[in-house]
């Protein structure tokens, strides 16, 4: 017998529907790339995303077609992505940060019809136009004073696309399935790979994230994403933000420790979000310019290994929450976060700490389990790790254009992280399968030593990698950036890592770099390392 509850379809536009009704006054702040922060409320930002809709219908866009950001967090951007998912279409969020042919390769592959531009990156678009044949038009992201001269097909200021507009429109109502939003994963191996959200799964995961256990979002809540939209829809903040009635700090291009920190004081931020090296970024100036943090209350980090020295600051130094969250595109993207459950046992500071460290357990809606080669499950014991797999209403089952599903028989999906899941059910990331370090037929976790290694008092940043060895297979080799300043020397830091990892997990030597590669998501690209490193020959060899 089935229930006989309405079909209300779960539509993103309901969201900022909901916001401009429920919250109409509750602000969206911007620092525009123009200069200015401005204000809009919800109510603005629902009636302008209309006119983007109206004038998308009005240039020929169709429910299924494609549209393009190349854009910060910023008001505009947030209206163009209701705007363009609320008609029906797709909104897809290209990274700017990856390299010029990648970009030319998604948005072929995408067929974007209509791209949506800040001026930042104007330039880049006119370098790459002629290889993009399916775009018809180019919107910048600004108004008529601000427009540069530009030879970009049919381009126009946003203010006046939308100026062309009354916003008497009404967003059509359609499945809940339907595609609303595009992702590309940053493809290290191989091509990016196409996430195509839906309007239920991107309505599903701000559900399932908004909770007290996981970001605690709320309508007296001041929400500041500097993780971008286009990094995995901002891990959902631009949908649950709008949708608790919280209000939005977006801060555009300007992610220094400085103007962070002018952000998070002047709007009086509780909760922000962000990868590992913005914090040390705000961390780095708040220590130089001797400043306090008067409202900001909780943390999410991730998109890569948080240091504990990173939480370890935050919440002893400045009294702000840290939630270590582990997540990726394909999973839209939270897939657990570190808030303490109240029946852990944990007695003293160190023991919460190393909680902490862990990446945390999923919320409702999400699936965990680690498996071994035979991908049978293994105890959660917090030692044996295995490969991490996921299944949920908000992970990806198929890539955009792929006849085949990404799935495994059971409808889990292979991360291609190793974790160990301990008692209590918090899972810790021990590496990427590609970067696991295996010596002598056991596995070294690179990510333990490294975050580790950034305790050392002159390390700013470090990287492990496997090097091949005669005996073990591999061998890690430490790869450290040293402080300004400073000239660590292999023992000194070898010396520091000594009693604090097992014997046989002591990388074989140290280098100093000036500086680490990272990819456009901001990890350590350890496949360029391992190709710098290449001809390098261990001590020990
Ligand atoms: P990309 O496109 O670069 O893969 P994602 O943001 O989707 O971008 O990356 C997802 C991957 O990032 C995960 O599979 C994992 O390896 C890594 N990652 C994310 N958060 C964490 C974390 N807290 N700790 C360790 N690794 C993380």
């Amino acid at each position: 017998m089935l229930g006989q509850m309405q079909d209300w379809p779960l539509l993103i536009h309901k969201i900022i529907d909901c916001a401009a009704l429920q919250h109409p006054r509750q602000e969206v702040v911007s620092r525009l790339v123009e200069g200015p922060i401005v204000r809009a409320t919800y109510a603005q930002v629902r009636a302008r995303a209309l006119k983007v809709a109206q004038r998308l219908a009005r240039d020929g866009i169709k429910p299924g077609d494609r549209v393009a950001t190349l854009a910060w967090n910023n008001q505009r951007h947030l209206e163009a992505w209701y705007g363009v998912a609320g008609l029906g279409a797709i909104c897809h969020t290209v990274n700017p940060r990856l390299f010029p042919e990648q970009i030319v390769w998604i948005m072929n592959h995408a067929e974007d019809r209509i791209a949506l531009v800040d001026l930042t990156f104007v330039p880049l678009l006119e370098a790459i136009a002629p290889k993009l044949p399916t775009i018809e038009r180019y919107v910048v992201l600004t108004d008529a004073a601000n427009m540069p001269p530009t030879k970009l097909k049919n381009a126009i200021s946003y203010e006046e696309w939308i100026g062309d507009v009354d916003g008497d429109f009404r967003w059509p109502s359609f499945d809940e399935n339907t595609a609303a939003g595009l992702c590309y994963t940053s493809g290290t191996t191989g091509n990016p790979k196409g996430v195509l959200y839906s309007h239920r799964s991107n309505v599903l995961h701000s559900l399932f994230t908004s909770g007290l256990e996981v970001m605690a979002i709320g309508p007296s809540s001041t929400v500041l994403p500097v993780v971008p939209m286009f990094h995995a829809n901002s891990w959902g903040i631009a949908f649950t933000a709008p949708m608790k009635g919280a209000k939005l700090v977006m801060p555009g291009g300007k992610l220094d420790g400085a103007s962070i920190y002018e952000l998070l004081e002047t709007e009086q931020v509780s909760f922000s979000a962000a990868v590992p090296t913005v914090w040390m970024m705000l961390l780095a100036y708040m220590r130089k310019e001797s400043k306090t943090l008067s409202s900001l209350k909780c943390v999410v980090i991730g998109g890569s290994a948080c240091p504990p020295a990173i939480i370890k600051a935050f919440e002893d130094d400045y009294g702000v929450e840290v939630r270590h969250a582990w997540g990726m595109t394909e999973m839209s993207p939270l897939g657990s976060v570190c808030s303490i459950k109240p029946t852990t046992p944990i007695k003293t500071r160190e023991d919460a700490l190393e909680v902490k460290n862990k990446q945390g357990w999923p919320p409702f809606g999400v699936e965990m389990k680690i498996v071994d080669d035979e991908d049978k499950p293994l105890p959660w014991d917090g030692v044996r790790f295995g490969r991490l797999k996921v299944a949920g209403a908000a992970v990806a089952k198929r890539y955009f254009k792929e006849e085949r599903d990404c799935v495994d028989a059971s409808g889990f999906f292979d991360t291609g992280d190793v974790a160990t899941v301990d008692e209590n059910g918090y899972m810790h990331i021990t590496d990427r399968a590609k970067d696991v370090i295996k010596s002598g037929g056991e596995w070294i976790s690179s990510i333990d030593i490294e975050n580790l290694a950034v305790g050392h008092p002159d390390v700013a940043e470090a990287a492990v990698i496997g090097i091949r060895h005669p005996k073990w297979d591999e061998r890690p080799l430490l790869i450290v950036v040293p402080k300004e300043g400073k000239q660590p020397t292999a023992p000194d830091v070898l010396g520091f890592l000594e009693g604090r990892i097992a014997k046989w997990w002591m990388p074989d030597d140290m280098q100093t770099v000036s500086e680490i590669p990272h990819t456009a998501t901001g990890k350590i690209n350890k496949l360029k390392l391992r190709e710098a490193f290449k001809d390098y020959r261990l001590p020990t060899a």
